[in-house]
């Protein structure tokens, strides 16, 4: 079976590479790298959920990244654990108890307990969260490793304009440099999604909700956790590199136009933190803007739709899903459709109209 991927982001890279896992021939397909895996915040978690189902999507998540890890033999996660002083008091008490009436690991920790943890940071509440399980990726280098540890072929740079269809199921897709044949295809063009399915009818909704991610110049080591504080999320990178959301609580952003300058924006967010890292100067090296692709109703799309053959996975929450939706998603198309019970609430269906 031949397999068509649009989309070389962390959707595409993980399905790729599961799909070779199981013995498909796979080629990639993209217009560039991925754009959302680029600026992502990285934050593997399934502390923010949305309801029942997505919490059992994303913990179901952090398990597949762990043995993608091992299947592939990368180190693709840094399982650093998460702080979190977003909430204090009887809010932080109460996260606490729901997720861990979930068995979702969650410490209350004293300002003791998190100083050791975080010695070099200044400026810390007196109660913090502490959520073990939780680790951060860089989404466009996995999306990378990924694709190179697999040896899937890549054709980068090149839009697909057309996903083409012969009586009823999908034959391959049409480039400019021509047609690339495929028993199957994977749409998973993050943003670019929807365009592709218009030609079927099939009109997907997004809704727009562009998001910001600075990145310091590198400093010494100071963090080892992700934080998740009242004005943003920030994390230390492996090169040292300090990297934070502009906002507070960029998981549920609900901002769709970003009417200030990005530079400006994140030089304030810089301000906001610097007295955190009393020990090191932070300077802005670089902002990035994408688009979260997110589906009408804030929740994944993935599987079937449209003409035989063809299959969507797109989603916010893309790095915390991707290892799950990419063994999910090669396993319902190379095992005879078996359909996954774990994917059943999130089909196109109950977005088409
Ligand atoms: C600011 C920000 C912060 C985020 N933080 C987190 C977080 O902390 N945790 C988390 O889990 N998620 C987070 N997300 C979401 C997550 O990053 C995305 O869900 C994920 O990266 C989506 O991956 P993707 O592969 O679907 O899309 P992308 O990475 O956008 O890749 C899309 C791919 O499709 C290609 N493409 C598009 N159209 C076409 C076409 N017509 N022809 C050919 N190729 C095409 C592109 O070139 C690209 O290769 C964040 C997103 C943003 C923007």
């Amino acid at each position: 079976m031949h397999v068509v991927v649009v989309g070389a982001g962390i959707i595409g890279a993980t399905i790729a590479w599961n799909l070779r896992a199981r013995g498909a021939e796979v080629t990639v397909i993209a217009e560039g790298p991925g754009a959302a895996s680029t600026a992502t915040f990285g934050w593997v978690n399934a502390s923010f959920y949305l309801d029942d189902d997505h919490f059992r999507l994303r913990t179901a998540g952090i398990d597949a990244w762990h043995r993608l890890e091992a299947q592939s033999g990368l180190g693709l996660v840094d399982w650093c654990g998460c702080l979190s002083w977003e909430e204090q008091g009887a809010e932080m008490a109460a996260t606490a108890e729901r997720l861990n009436g979930l068995a979702y690991e969650t410490r209350a920790l004293s300002r003791a307990d998190w100083t050791r943890m975080e010695p070099a940071l200044a400026d810390l509440p007196d109660e913090a969260l502490y959520m073990p399980q939780e680790g951060a990726t860089e989404g466009a280098d996995s999306a990378a490793a990924l694709l190179a540890n697999a040896g899937v072929p890549q054709v980068i740079g090149t839009p697909v304009r057309r996903i083409v269809e012969e009586g009823g199921r999908v034959t391959g897709v049409e480039t400019d440099q021509g047609i690339f044949h495929a028993d199957h295809v994977v749409l998973a063009a993050g943003s670019g999604t929807s365009a592709l399915l218009g030609d079927f009818g099939v009109l997907l909704p997004m809704v727009p909700r562009p998001g910001l991610m600075m990145r310091t110049a590198p400093v010494e080591r100071v963090l080892s956790h992700i934080l998740v504080t009242p004005g943003q999320e920030i994390r230390q990178d492996a090169q040292g590199r300090i990297v934070a959301s502009t906002v507070a609580n960029h998981q549920e952003d609900q901002t769709e136009r970003i009417i200030e300058r990005p530079d400006t924006v994140a030089r304030l967010t810089l301000q906001r933190m610097a007295p955190m890292f009393p020990t090191v100067e932070l300077a802005l090296e670089r902002v990035t803007l994408a688009n979260r692709p997110m589906p009408g109703d804030e929740k994944p799309v993935i599987g079937p739709v449209g003409p035989e053959g063809l299959t969507v996975a797109v989603m916010h929450s893309g790095v915390t899903l991707g290892a799950i939706v990419g063994e999910l998603v090669a396993t319902e198309i190379t095992g005879g459709n078996v359909a996954s019970e774990l994917l059943a609430p999130w089909r196109a269906d109950r977005l088409l109209s």
